[in-house]
């Protein structure tokens, strides 16, 4: 139960990255809204979301942001990364190629932003099992070399979204708590 009303006690801002179409923006749609819209244009200039929720006895706003179609090699910019205490790096589990440009992802976003902020590597479109080119394990493995969390997730089908978001949440709410 959320009382609206009440003071918000943190705003946690999570930045989502990841090549483009891998499901980054119906990822969020999902989180945020509990929606899925199957022919989404690629998104243009929508900044960030919001969700609120009650964590313990605080009320945390989660701030989401989204690339804006800036998914080129380099072309987000610093701003979207600064103040970020958490991040969802996404890729395509039918798309090798997704997978393998996680490692620069992953060098652009410990460029910008904080050192200790909590990531978590998203394969996206599970529901896609029999299009799979990247098995689990490959996931895990990267994962675990980087120290990331790690999770397998159909924003269609709304699987493990609402799980890796308040698994993040809850990983910075106990550290800065
Ligand atoms: P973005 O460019 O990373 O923001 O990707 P979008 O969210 O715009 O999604 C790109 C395409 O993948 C769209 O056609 C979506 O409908 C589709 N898509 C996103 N998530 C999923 C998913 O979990 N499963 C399936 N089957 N398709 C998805
Ligand atoms: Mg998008």
């Amino acid at each position: 139960y959320i009382d609206y009303n009440q003071k918000i006690d943190y705003v946690f801002k999570i930045v989502l990255i990841g090549d483009s179409a891998v499901g980054k923006s119906q990822f969020l749609a999902r989180f945020a809204r509990n929606e899925f819209n199957a022919d989404s244009k690629a998104t243009i200039g929508v900044e960030f979301q919001t969700k609120t929720l009650a964590m313990d006895n605080k009320t945390v706003k989660a701030q989401i942001w989204d690339t804006a179609g800036q998914e080129r090699y380099r072309a987000v910019t610093s701003a979207y990364y600064r103040g970020a205490v958490g991040a969802m790096l996404v890729y395509d589990m039918t798309k090798r190629q997704s997978f393998d440009h996680l490692a620069r992802w992953l060098e652009e976003l410990r460029g910008h932003a904080d050192k200790s902020i909590i990531i978590m590597l998203i394969g996206n479109k599970c529901d896609l099992g029999s299009l799979r080119a990247v098995p689990t394990e490959d996931g895990e493995e990267f994962a675990q070399r980087e120290n990331l969390f790690f999770m397998e997730t159909s924003a269609l089908e709304a699987t493990n979204v609402e799980t890796a978001f308040w698994t993040v949440l809850t990983e910075i709410y106990t550290i800065i708590s």
